[in-house]
């Protein structure tokens, strides 16, 4: 058989490049395209006038050792640098103010984000029965079972608009928080499976997420990328998939667009790196119902604004990771970072960088406004929540029209439907952030895992011609 590599991986995003790297290091031959004109896929880092902002993520968590073995592998685990020991403070705005989320038991207490009345309704956490197995809550109405409604409002829906720009009304409990749903399936109790879980996590050397830390690099995100595309070598841009089909002697042949002209790459395994409506179009042919599944996983809209003050500009310290917004102070925007307090070197000493996200299932709209418009409604927001006053020293607006897969009730059944593409095209893997969790972290994990999938496959197939 003619082929110009044994896996040919579409999308170089941090899907895609881990799924890559892992095969090259297992020391199997592949080759990545992706249509954009640079790897990385929604990670991008930017300098201007001394300050380093990101497009997409900021950070991600250290949940496992498998991130330090790839990044001690790309040779760039010196390049890390972890949040400062301030980020471990969140704001959380109520009534207008920024109240720092409680971390400890005597903190909750005495805490004025939650009344009096949530505060004792938590003491009844641990004899609220579990819901049967199997059952699919949204994230809001496991949260209300259990916690009450003051807890998902100025909790957990700021910190579910934080992580998925999501609806916390809309995603599905199993779906998007697998461990809440473990923990309460396990244990019977959130309370109760904080503790004994964390003896279990100690155990396995893994860190739960809320005391992981959060790290980015010197250079920001995108040496994590750059790094994996160098080692990877042969990763192709401006170059789009159009269509993907079995041949017959089984391997799989990839139809590229590249420069106006069409061609063909042939290899013996395909893993599909791209977003679920891309996923869709390269597999509907073949298989109807999963395209159907992957084009009904929707994406919220966000838009990333990038603002760099005066320090003596902006009256709040600035002392934490950065601020949510609930839903219900029905303010503009989602939340911001305090981008330069989480990580040294970030911006000059008198200038401050604050990564602000607005869209998302609250306002699907506003991220496709004119970026005057966003910056606009940045500047107001950051003036009434932080005293940032004047005008940015610069602002940068990135719009992400389909910037993050929302997990809603009916996911786990539509990736299972999504998954038969993978049965009808044997060779063909499935592997980008709908499947396996969104963090930068979660797709290095997933990632590492399809790429030990494929060479088992490979590894049969071989078998099988010998
Ligand atoms: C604004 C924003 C902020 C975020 N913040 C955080 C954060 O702070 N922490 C965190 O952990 N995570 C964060 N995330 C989530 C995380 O960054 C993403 O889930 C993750 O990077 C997605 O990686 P991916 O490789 O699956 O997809 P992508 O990065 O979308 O990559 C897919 C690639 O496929 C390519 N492609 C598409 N179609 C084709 C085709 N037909 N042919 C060839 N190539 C194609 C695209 O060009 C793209 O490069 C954020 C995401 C966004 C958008």
């Amino acid at each position: 058989m003619n082929i110009d590599s044994e896996v040919l991986v579409i999308g170089a995003g941090i899907s895609g490049l881990a799924t890559a790297f892992r095969l090259a290091r297992r020391g199997i031959g592949v080759a990545v395209i992706d249509a954009a004109p640079r790897p990385g896929g929604v990670i991008g880092s930017e300098r201007r006038d001394g300050v380093l902002y990101e497009r997409g993520p900021n950070s991600t968590l250290d949940t496992g050792p498998f991130i330090n073995e790839m990044l001690g592998e790309l040779g760039i685990l010196g390049e890390r640098i972890d949040a400062s020991a301030i980020s471990s403070r969140r704001f959380i705005v109520r009534g207008g103010r920024l109240i720092a989320l409680p971390t400890s038991p005597p903190a909750f207490l005495g805490t004025p984000l939650f009344s009096l009345g949530a505060k004792l309704r938590l003491v009844r956490e641990p004899f609220i029965a579990r819901a049967p197995a199997n059952s699919e809550e949204s994230v809001a109405q496991f949260v209300v079972r259990r916690l009450g409604r003051e807890f998902l409002d100025y909790a957990i829906e700021p910190f579910v608009a934080g992580v998925y720009a999501g609806d916390a009304a809309r995603l599905s409990l199993p779906a998007a928080f697998p461990r809440l749903n473990a923990l309460e399936q396990r244990y019977g109790s959130l309370i109760k499976g904080q503790v004994l879980g964390a003896r279990e996590r100690a155990k396995r050397a893994e860190r739960s997420r809320n005391v992981a830390a959060s790290f980015s690099f010197r250079e920001g995100m995108q040496t994590l990328t750059d790094a994996l595309a160098r080692a990877v070598g042969r990763v192709e841009t401006e170059r789009r998939a159009t269509g993907v089909r079995r041949l017959s002697d089984g391997a799989i042949a990839v139809t590229v667009e590249h420069a106006g002209a069409t061609t063909a790459r042939r290899a013996r395994a395909v893993v599909l790196a791209v977003p679920a409506d891309r996923a869709a179009e390269l597999v509907r042919e073949f298989a109807a119902d999963a395209a159907r599944a992957l084009d009904a996983i929707p994406y919220a809209a966000v838009a990333s604004v990038a603002s760099a003050y005066r320090r003596s500009d902006v009256e709040h310290p600035l002392d934490g990771f950065g601020v949510l917004v609930p839903k219900v102070e029905k303010r503009r925007i989602l939340g911001s970072l305090f981008s330069s307090s989480m990580f040294d070197g970030r911006a000059p000493r008198d200038t401050v960088l604050l990564t602000t996200f607005v869209g998302g299932d609250r306002d699907p709209h506003l991220p496709s406004r004119p970026a005057e418009e966003v910056a606009a409604i940045a500047r107001e927001e950051l003036g009434a929540l932080l005293g940032a006053r004047g005008a940015p020293l610069f602002c940068a607006v990135t719009h992400w029209p389909r910037a993050i897969p929302q997990y809603v009730l009916g996911h786990l059944d539509r990736i299972r439907r999504a998954e038969q593409a993978q049965a009808a095209l044997p060779g063909l893997f499935l592997c980008a952030s709908y499947r396996g969790g969104i963090s930068v972290g979660d797709c290095m994990r997933s990632g590492c895992q399809t790429a030990d999938v494929v060479a088992d496959f490979l590894g049969a197939r071989s078998r099988d011609r010998d």
